[in-house]
């Protein structure tokens, strides 16, 4: 294995670009012979490259974590947590570095990359608070003399697979928990947006953590992320991504029966009754489009609105989505959005526009491709007239468009949010306790946002139903699906 010695530099984008290099047992190591080139979507630089890495090194990888997990398993947990408070420190000392990265490499504004770095750190505080917390169970026998425990124990190595849209925070939700109940991780970020794991890794391993708890193996999907989901080594994957490759992963996992947990794409409903505070729904709705160039799993991404107040509730997003500020986050301040994430993802937001137009709907504001440069930027776009059968109201869209159909009721409204192959996040507006509480009861999702825009708390639990997932992140019950529980039956 060729060690290398790499550092972060504040400086790291304005000098030649790095070859990063994976993290394996502790040291820096080459991930074969191909590498990934990673660009800033704003303006098409070159920022740095990955190595694209071979089956190979996934298998260091695994066999790393897998050496190194029964000693981390053996440390009481407020010890792993005393070590998981390090990486967080380093995360906060590093904190205008890193969301500069993510600036560049994502694309996200300023103001949204220094809170998912911040709220990352915090993050991985809450899960290590978790130390004292993780509980068994004393249950009663049917016998005499016997006493039943079950002890809730670690999985054992996890992968984790992660997209492009958080990259950085992906890292601490799948890391932290599973850190803290005592497995190990291989962690494979997206090829979009590698860099910020890659200083991660080098910022980690300035912290006395042991070798083989963390590792990073980055490339393309096809084949490190492949060989990570049909390993035989590996006991539970936590994957965040896209439906279909979620789908694809399970049946990889199912040849060794491997536990998923899967965080999958959204088609977040925002219902808007007439009783709504109509200024608080526009701009809570305009806020959750737009947050990260409207890519967000949680992000509103269809609209149904009562009838009665349809033309005053456009008329309030128009004034926002004309007053939307986008550009190139890593040299414009104060901006609402950046660029789509890479061409593939503008494209399908342009055909997703024109499909919507061609089956009847009604471009309001926006819908083309923003003349920026180099920059991937589509027009902050409002659809009207756009109907249940439409492809817009069906499928993630993942881009600044809001398609808005009227409706009659609330029961309308309802059946047609939870008409979806999609039950991740859902939204209602309204000053009626009832009617909010009804939806709550009768939404099909995993989450109800009543008033707000969608957006979760670490100590919740965000999980999909249906397409939208299998299991779920954060809080107690996300902490747990990285442990299994093992009964013992005590006669004495
Ligand atoms: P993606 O599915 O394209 O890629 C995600 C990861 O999977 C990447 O690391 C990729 O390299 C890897 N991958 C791709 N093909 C693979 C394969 N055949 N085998 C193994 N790994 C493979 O998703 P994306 O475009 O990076 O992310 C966007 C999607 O993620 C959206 O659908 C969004 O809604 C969803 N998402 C969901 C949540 C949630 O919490 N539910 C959070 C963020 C993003």
């Amino acid at each position: 294995m060729n060690m290398i010695n790499l550092r972060p530099r504040a400086d790291a984008f304005s000098s030649a670009p790095t070859n990063y290099r994976n993290y394996v047992d502790g040291a820096f190591v080459d991930g074969g012979t191909e590498w990934i080139d990673v660009s800033n979507p704003a303006t098409g630089t070159l920022l740095g490259r990955i190595p694209d890495s071979d089956a190979s090194v996934v298998d260091a990888a695994v066999a790393a974590a897998r050496r190194a997990q029964p000693a981390w398993e053996k440390l009481p947990a407020i010890e792993r947590a005393n070590y998981l408070r390090k990486i967080s420190a380093k995360i906060r000392e590093h904190r205008l570095e890193l969301a500069d990265i993510i600036i560049r490499e994502q694309g996200k504004v300023r103001g949204l990359a220094q809170v998912e770095v911040d709220f990352t750190a915090d993050y991985i505080d809450y899960m290590a608070e978790w130390a004292r917390r993780i509980e068994g169970e004393v249950l009663t026998s049917d016998r005499p003399n016997e006493t039943m425990l079950l002890l809730r124990k670690p999985v054992g190595v996890v992968a984790g697979i992660l997209p492009w849209n958080f990259p950085f925070f992906l890292i601490a939700r799948k890391m932290a928990p599973a850190l803290v109940t005592g497995n190990t991780i291989v962690i494979k970020p997206s090829e979009e947006t590698p860099i910020n794991a890659y200083v991660f890794a080098e910022l980690l391993a300035e912290t006395d953590l042991p070798a083989g708890v963390f590792n990073l193996v980055g490339g393309h999907g096809r084949v490190s992320g492949e060989a990570l989901a049909s390993h035989p080594g590996i006991d539970l994957i936590t994957f965040t991504g896209s439906v279909a490759t979620g789908s694809h992963i399970m049946q990889l996992a199912g040849k060794n029966l491997t536990k998923v947990n899967l965080e999958l794409g959204g088609k977040a409903p925002a219902i808007v009754l007439a009783d709504a505070d109509l200024d608080l729904a526009a701009k809570a709705i305009f806020d959750s489009r737009v947050i990260n160039t409207g890519q967000v799993c949680n992000c509103a991404e269809r609209v149904y609105v009562e009838r009665s107040v349809h033309d005053a509730l456009v008329a309030k997003l128009k004034v926002h989505f004309e007053a939307t500020r986008y550009g190139d986050p890593s040299v414009e301040a104060d901006l609402h959005m950046g660029p789509l994430v890479n061409k593939a993802g503008l494209d399908k937001v342009a055909h997703a526009v024109e499909t919507a137009r061609s089956q009847g709907a009604t471009v309001l504001l926006g819908g083309k491709i923003a003349d920026k440069g180099q920059g991937l930027h589509y027009e902050p776009t409002i659809i009207t007239g756009a109907t249940a059968e439409m492809d817009i109201m069906k499928r993630e869209t993942f881009g600044p468009v809001l398609p808005i159909q009227a409706v009659d009721s609330l029961d309308e409204a309802i059946a047609l949010a939870n008409d979806s192959d999609y039950g991740l996040t859902s939204s209602i507006y309204t000053s009626n306790l009832n009617a909010a509480m009804r939806a709550s009861r009768e939404l099909k999702f995993g989450e109800t946002y009543i008033n707000r825009e969608n957006f979760e708390a670490m100590q919740g639990f965000h999980a999909g139903r249906r397409k939208s997932g299998i299991g779920g992140a954060d809080g107690k019950h996300g902490l747990y699906e990285f442990t299994v529980t093992h009964a013992v039956y005590i006669q004495s």
